[in-house]
């Protein structure tokens, strides 16, 4: 199919986006023999989303697998899914993800994508996240290649500026695309299109000014277009607006795209400040990759959305290292000059924290018996004295990753409709309906799987509707 010249077309699936779900959307559609259109708001050399800069999976098994040590069942990751939201969560959509995770592990080999040997070193997910070998681009790489040799015709550079949404029935996607607009008619549409991270004037509507002070860790194209056309065609909506996935990460990072090696893992391994020098948060509470994604969140609600995590010399090598060199000073008095906060009130905070420290066995790959005493906020974890110097500091800034606000579907991907009815032919994938499973907080890897797992059952579904 050439996409020059053209100024409407038609297909059998319509396919939002160009990330991990819209595109396993696609192929899967286009392999159960359906005409499909990829539409991704994104220059080609841009392509992929979010999804681009992940680098894992979280991934259900009962035994050893190639690429995962040990077991992971269905109940413990249920457990830590329920751990982390609260149990704000559909369990229907979760136990799906969830069951559905090793064959998309197995579906996404099959197309392509090589995973690596289970990862030893800081991250701890050995067990419980399968790694993409070549991260997220070799993933998303691999499946436009697997979209195209099923037959998808790809438009990049092409952002849906309208869809035409009749009483729950899509009919066409108006694209700009080349300067011009063009109609792509279908008899399906499968939304994959993200959240609305992106977009700082939208978040400013539920976060305020801070919201001019957050970094967006992934693509500027999540803007949240397509999300905000079907609210306003009469999707139900799912997911407290002010809820996203957050991280803490340096605030010297850029503005959108800084990716994954912004971000600061050392939290566990020392404390977190605020611009008044002073503690705000057990950075102990749980294993980091369970409690990474509420760190952001607790910057956002500091003064001028800053905090400065500090360390001595003990860790170093025992987080993930982050792309900005740390800022370091022999004494505590002089780091707090480097940071512009108030040099006595930090050299206090340090003295009492350290005062606190209980003697434990400080072990990093288990909840550790490392604790303070009689101290508020304590740290019920690895807290370690810092009095080794030269002491280290990387001041942070809330990095959103994705938000989760999103349209409602059912167990075969189908939007819901905000009258209680479902949409005729509209099915979602990935962000854009991962508030179903993510009332609030997060859980390390199981973003992908949203969008793997529910990829497929759209791009399946999608093809049933076809052909009727
Ligand atoms: C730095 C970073 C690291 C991460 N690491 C991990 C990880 O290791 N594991 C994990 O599970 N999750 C991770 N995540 C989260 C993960 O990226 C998302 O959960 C996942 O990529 C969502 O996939 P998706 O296909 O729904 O969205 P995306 O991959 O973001 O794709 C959305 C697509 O929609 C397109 N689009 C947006 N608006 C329009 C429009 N109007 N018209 C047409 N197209 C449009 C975008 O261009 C994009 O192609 C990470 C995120 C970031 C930012």
């Amino acid at each position: 199919m050439n996409d020059s010249d053209l100024n409407s077309l038609e297909v059998d699936v319509v396919v939002a986006g160009g990330g991990n779900a819209a595109l396993t959307a696609a192929a899967s559609a286009a392999e159960a023999g359906a005409s499909v259109a990829i539409i991704e708001a994104a220059p080609r050399i841009m392509r992929g989303g979010n999804s681009r800069h992940t680098r894992n999976m979280r991934t259900m098994h009962e035994a050893p697998t190639g690429v995962l040590v040990e077991a992971y069942p269905e109940q413990e990751y249920f457990d830590d899914l329920m751990r982390v939201t609260g149990g704000i969560t559909d369990e229907t959509l979760a136990r799906m993800v969830i069951r559905g995770s090793g064959a998309a592990v197995a579906w996404l080999e099959s197309h392509g994508l090589r995973f690596q040997p289970a990862l030893g070193g800081t991250l701890s997910l050995a067990r419980t996240n399968a790694h993409f070998l070549g991260g997220g681009k070799a993933l998303v790489n691999a499946l436009y290649r697997a979209a195209e040799a099923a037959g998808a015709c790809i438009f990049y550079d092409a952002p849906i500026t309208a869809l035409d949404i009749e009483g729950g029935r899509f009919k066409a996607a108006v694209v700009e695309h080349g300067g011009k607009p063009l109609r792509i008619a279908g008899r399906v549409l499968i939304a994959g299109a993200g959240g609305f991270e992106a977009n700082i004037d939208w978040l400013r509507e539920y976060w305020g000014p801070p919201a001019d002070n957050f970094l967006i860790r992934g693509t500027p194209y999540n803007r949240g277009a397509v999300l905000k056309m079907l609210l306003e065609a009469g999707a139900a909506q799912v997911g407290d607006p002010k809820q996203c996935h957050a991280v803490a990460i340096d605030g010297r990072a850029p503005k959108f795209d800084g990716g994954i090696v912004t971000r600061v893992d050392a939290v566990p391994f020392g404390i977190v400040v605020n611009n008044k020098a002073l503690r705000f948060y057990d950075e102990g509470e749980d294993f980091w990759p369970k409690r990474y994604a509420i760190w952001g969140r607790l910057v956002a609600a500091e003064d001028g959305q800053v905090g400065h995590v500090i360390i001595d010399s003990k860790p170093v090598g025992r987080f993930m290292p982050p792309v900005f060199p740390p800022i370091v000073a022999d004494t505590i008095g002089e780091l707090a000059v480097k940071l512009g906060v108030d040099a006595p009130t930090l050299e206090k905070t340090l003295r009492d924290f350290n005062a606190a420290c209980r003697a434990g066995s400080f072990d990093p790959n288990r909840l550790d018996d490392c604790r303070t005493e009689g101290l508020a906020p304590a740290k019920t974890h690895w807290a370690m004295p810092i009095d080794k110097p030269p002491y280290r500091a990387y001041s942070l800034r809330p990095g959103i990753t994705f938000t989760y606000l999103g349209v409602k579907v059912d167990a075969s991907a189908r939007m819901q409709m905000a009258d209680g009815k479902p949409s005729d032919n509209i099915f979602a994938a990935g962000e854009i309906m991962a508030g179903n499973v993510l009332g609030k907080g997060y859980l390390a890897g199981i973003g992908m799987t949203i969008g793997a797992v529910f990829g497929r059952i759209a791009g399946t579904e999608a093809a049933k509707h076809v052909r009727g």
